[in-house]
């Protein structure tokens, strides 16, 4: 895939607008199972990487990543900032500057196990590797972005039955049962604006 720094620029804009566009959606479901933070937290997060984004995108993809990840360690916070700052700086780390949708799987695979490390958390336990890992399954498959975006909204509505055992929804217990995931969802929102610039 040919990535230029007019693509670069489109892919951020997705991303960033998509995520900050839903805050408030965010912020609903943190309120019922977290502490209502996760909208506000990744708004200020893409806020601040969508005011860099001239230098963002003039760099090579893996340098692109691995800058908009520190922005997001810096200015996200919570628990979700170091763990999406984790995920984009570990793809840009082995990422060429030229990948092949084969490459973008091999990459996403990496930077889940650096969010699993970073978070002592694993699939099954109601966070946004609930998602992360059936996207990244659908990737290494070959399968086409819509088809992409369709398993990462259903693994986010995969999550409401489940019981979360990491992070803040955990300390309720069973009553962390009949909710979406908010990290869950803001991973699906990130992957249908990549999915969606990348189809057009
Ligand atoms: P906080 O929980 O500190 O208030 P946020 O509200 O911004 O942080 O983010 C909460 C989201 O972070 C959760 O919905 C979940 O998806 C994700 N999360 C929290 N802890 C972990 C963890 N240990 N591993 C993976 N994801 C996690
Ligand atoms: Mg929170």
């Amino acid at each position: 895939m040919t990535m230029d720094e007019r693509l670069q620029r489109r892919l951020i804009q997705a991303v960033a607008n998509q995520v900050i566009a839903h805050a408030d959606e965010l912020t609903a479901l943190d309120q019922a199972i977290g502490d209502g933070d996760h909208g506000i937290n990744m708004k200020r997060g893409f806020e601040a990487v969508l005011a860099e984004i001239d230098s963002l995108a003039a760099k090579p993809l893996p340098e692109m990543l691995k800058a908009a990840g520190l922005q997001l360690v810096m200015k996200v916070g919570g628990a979700s900032g170091p763990l999406y700052g984790t995920l984009f700086m570990a793809m840009g780390k082995t990422l060429p500057a030229e990948p092949t949708m084969a490459d973008f799987a091999r990459v996403l695979g990496e930077a889940i196990e650096a969010v699993k490390q970073r978070g002592k958390s694993d699939v099954g336990q109601k966070t946004m590797l609930d998602v992360l890992a059936p996207v990244q399954t659908e990737l290494a498959q070959g399968h086409t972005t819509s088809q992409l975006k369709d398993v990462a909204d259903r693994a986010a509505e995969a999550t409401v039955p489940m019981k979360a055992i990491r992070g803040r929804a955990s300390f309720l217990g069973d009553r962390s049962i009949g909710h979406m995931d908010p990290g869950g969802r803001s991973t699906a929102l990130i992957v249908a604006a990549v999915c969606d610039t990348l189809s057009t």
